[in-house]
C-alpha cells in the first residue's frame, strides 16, 4: 500500500505541476471575491497583461481595513486595463448583498472577463462578504446561493477551467454554506435558487456610484462602456 501512496502521491505532484505550467503559459483571471482588496496579487501581477486582477471588496473610500484597491488602479506599463477595481463605497447604508454583486457582475466583471477570454480562472474565494460578519469584517450581507451563482457565471469562462482557493472567512456557518454553493457549482449541479426580492431588488445608490466610477475609469481603456450602467437591473 505504501507504493500505492506513493503513486498516487506522485500522481497529484504531476497533477500540480502541469496546473502550474498551464497557469503560467497562458491567460489568467485571478477572481478575487474576498470582503478586503488582495493588494498583494494585485502588486505581483500589476504591470503583467497576461493575468487579468478583477477584485470586488468593501472600499469605504480608503476607509475600510486595509485602505487600498482604489478603483483608480488599472495597472501601469504592459499591464495597463488588466487590473479591474470594483470598490464600494457608501459604508453599510445599506449594506451590500446579492443585487449589488449580481450588478457588478453584469455591467464590470463578465463584460471585461469576456473581452480578456482567459484559458483559465482562479478565484480568491474568501467569504467574509456573506451574512453573519460583524461591520468591522466585511459587514455585507452576500448569500451562498448568489456565491454559487457567482462561480457558476464564472465557468461560462475558459472553457469551464475555474479553480478555487479558500481564503476563508469568519462566520463558520456562512462560510459552509455559501463554500458547499460553490463546489456545487463547480460540480455541474444546478444552482439552489436565489432569492426573488434580490434578483428584483435595484442595486443601492452607493453600489450605483461604485459601479460608474469603476466603469468610467476602466472604459478608458477599453470598449466596455458606461451604457451598462444603465442596464444595471435589467437582469
Ligand atoms: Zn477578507
Amino acid at each position: 500500500s505504501c507504493h500505492c501512496n506513493l503513486f498516487v502521491l506522485w500522481k497529484l505532484l504531476f497533477q500540480k505541476v502541469c496546473v502550474f505550467f498551464f497557469i503560467i503559459n497562458h491567460c489568467t483571471l485571478h477572481f478575487c471575491q474576498d470582503v478586503h482588496h488582495g493588494y498583494g496579487t494585485e502588486e505581483i501581477f500589476y504591470t503583467d497583461p497576461s493575468v487579468l486582477y478583477i477584485s470586488l471588496h468593501r472600499y469605504d473610500n480608503g476607509s475600510f481595513f486595509l485602505g487600498n484597491g482604489q478603483p483608480t488602479r488599472v495597472g501601469s506599463d504592459r499591464g495597463e486595463g488588466y487590473n479591474v477595481n470594483v470598490a464600494w463605497s457608501g459604508g453599510l447604508s445599506p449594506p451590500m448583498g446579492d443585487a449589488e454583486y449580481l450588478a457588478a457582475f453584469r455591467t464590470v466583471v463578465m463584460p471585461i472577463a469576456h473581452e480578456f477570454s482567459p484559458d483559465v480562472v482562479l478565484v480568491s474565494a474568501g467569504f467574509d462578504a456573506a451574512e453573519g460578519h460583524p461591520e468591522a469584517l466585511g459587514g455585507y450581507r452576500v448569500s451562498a446561493e448568489c456565491f454559487g451563482f457567482l462561480t457558476r457565471k464564472l465557468m461560462e469562462l475558459a472553457e469551464g477551467r475555474v479553480m478555487l482557493v479558500l481564503e476563508g472567512g469568519s462566520n463558520p456557518i456562512t462560510l459552509c454554506d455559501a463554500l458547499q454553493a460553490c463546489v456545487s457549482a463547480l460540480v455541474g449541479n444546478e444552482p439552489e435558487p436565489l432569492n426573488e426580492e434580490e434578483l428584483v431588488r435595484k442595486p443601492c445608490v452607493n453600489a450605483v456610484e461604485s459601479l460608474k466610477t469603476v466603469l468610467h475609469v476602466q472604459s478608458e481603456n477599453r470598449s466596455v462602456s458606461i451604457v451598462h450602467v444603465y442596464f444595471l437591473w435589467s437582469f
